[in-house]
């Protein structure tokens, strides 16, 4: 695949710079593919496209939208080993996980949103008028690396269900199975300027989106420090934002008998994509009663998670996605052995001389003083926190500048009843599964707004009321 141009108006165009951003495989440690650095002119290019196909694509009825998205989820599973590979040298991740997490669950994301349109209330009678949901217009989207083709799916495919147009800016880091994505939109046949695609880097192609004039909205997924620029630049020409952000999610175990599965359904969540996940529950609050017999699992179940070559299909854990990831890891592993944490797992990791490896990392006596129990570590380092009452665990749970994610593990009341004290948008209860029609977005500094289901299509909507009681 050519990674070389932009996507623009319905055509692979070169880039205005002529200069080239490297894209980095972290097992092998060498540069594999280049993208355009993407500028301001190639921004202004892509809105002046999404804004020109917008009026067409908004009166398209919404089943001729859902029509076309069916048939992009046809060619989008196809690609399906064209990703898998892609995924394992643009980020390292590991074959199983990119196949169900990167390719299968993207696919159900898709087919609920296809599935969903139809019930999003675009029309609502009220007693003296009827509001209609109307598209926003061009949304630009800026995505980050961690989940190159998630973050993508989460906006891009409710927006244009919605009848919106797209200007997308994936991650300079991870930008390459977004390729995949334009090609299918193309193959699939959307009309040229609905869908756009201009890589870069944030401070030049990103900011260049959010001050654009004729970009209406913009939707962002990265961290939290990343957001706040980008939405105070939105703000000064009044757009729409969207913003998901950071997070550093509890789990809290109640008094049990048997904390292994509990142990598992954590260590799924902070080993996996090497703890690299904006939900990673990344800290686990356990009863003080029973520290030393959950310690003993938590050595043992650790082994369950191979680390290595992301290609072996046995592998759960690969490298982290770059040498800056790995020399921040690093630093929180070594700050919180400074700080006065216990390893009771793994530790400072060796020099990358193979690869950008982070053994999973677990540190136990965690207080909240610690840097390490307030950071947004983003790496296979899980902090464990005692509590003695439940009221101390739920002071624990929020003790916490974010809000994205939870999970609460013990009899199930009395975990939905600490649930619903959590300061969280999504709080998982022992091993329920995640239901992509829920809406997902966080509390506090995790952000703005929601994603996933019919929530999340109507982020991409507004509201025009019709006072319409008139006899003629
Ligand atoms: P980041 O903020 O560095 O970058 C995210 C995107 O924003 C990238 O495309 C980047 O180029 C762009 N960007 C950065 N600075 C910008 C600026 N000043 N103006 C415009 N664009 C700019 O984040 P990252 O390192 O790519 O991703 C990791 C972060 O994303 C973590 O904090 C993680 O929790 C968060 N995340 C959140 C969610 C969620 O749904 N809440 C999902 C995935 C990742």
């Amino acid at each position: 695949m050519d990674f070389e141009h932009l996507y623009i108006n319905g055509e692979w165009v070169p880039g205005s710079s002529g200069e080239w951003i490297s894209v980095e495989d972290p097992a092998a440690m060498e540069i594999f593919a280049r993208v355009p650095r993407g500028t301001p002119a190639d921004v202004d290019r892509a809105a002046r496209a999404a804004h020109e196909a917008l009026p067409a694509w908004a009166a398209l009825p919404l089943s001729e939208r859902i029509a076309l998205m069916e048939k992009f989820l046809t060619i989008f599973r196809s690609q399906e080993e064209d990703i898998i590979e892609l995924e394992i040298r643009e980020l390292g991740a590991p074959w199983s996980f990119a196949k169900s997490s990167h390719c299968e669950y993207q696919y159900t994301r898709v087919r609920s949103y296809i599935d969903l349109a139809p019930q999003v209330p675009l029309v609502e009678k009220m007693p003296l008028s009827t509001v209609y949901r109307e598209p926003v217009g061009v949304i630009g989207c800026i995505t980050p690396w961690n989940y190159p083709l998630g973050q993508v799916v989460q906006k891009v495919i409710p927006a244009l269900l919605m009848g919106n147009t797209v200007v997308l800016k994936p991650s300079q880091h991870t930008p390459l199975s977004c390729f995949l994505m334009a090609e299918a939109f193309e193959k699939a046949g959307f009309p040229k300027g609905v869908f756009n695609m201009v890589t870069g880097r944030g401070g030049e192609v990103g900011d260049a989106m959010a001050s654009h004039p004729l970009i209406d909205m913009i939707s962002f997924t990265g961290s939290t420090s990343g957001g706040i620029r980008v939405a105070q630049r939105a703000l000064a020409s009044v757009k729409r934002i969207s913003l998901e952000l950071g997070g550093k999610s509890p789990a809290l175990v109640l008094p049990m008998e048997n904390y292994d599965w509990a142990i598992r359904n954590c260590f799924n969540s902070i080993f996996l994509n090497s703890g690299q996940t904006c939900t990673a529950l990344s800290r686990l609050l356990i009863p003080k009663s029973d520290q030393a017999k959950i310690e003993e699992a938590l050595v043992r179940i650790a082994a369950e998670y191979p680390v290595g070559d992301p290609h072996d299909h046995a592998v759960r854990v690969g490298p982290v996605a770059s040498a800056a990831q790995y020399k921040k890891i690093r630093g929180f592993i070594e700050q919180g052995i400074a700080g006065g944490a216990r390893v009771l797992l793994g530790g400072v990791p060796d020099e990358p001389d193979h690869g950008y490896y982070v053994k999973p990392t677990i540190f136990t006596d965690v207080t909240p003083d610690m840097a390490i129990a307030q950071a947004e570590i983003f790496g296979p380092v899980l902090c464990v926190f005692t509590y003695d009452t439940p009221e101390e665990a739920i002071r624990l749970a929020n003790d916490t500048e974010y809000g994205l994610n939870a999970a609460v593990y013990g009899p199930k009341e009395e975990a939905i009843a600490a649930a619903r004290r959590i300061q969280a948008g999504n709080v998982y209860i022992n091993d329920s599964p995640r239901d992509t029609a829920a809406p997902f977005g966080g509390y506090k500094h995790s952000g703005i707004g929601r994603e996933g289901g019919v929530y999340g299509m109507l982020e991409f909507t507004q509201q025009k009321a019709l006072f319409d009681t008139c006899k003629a």
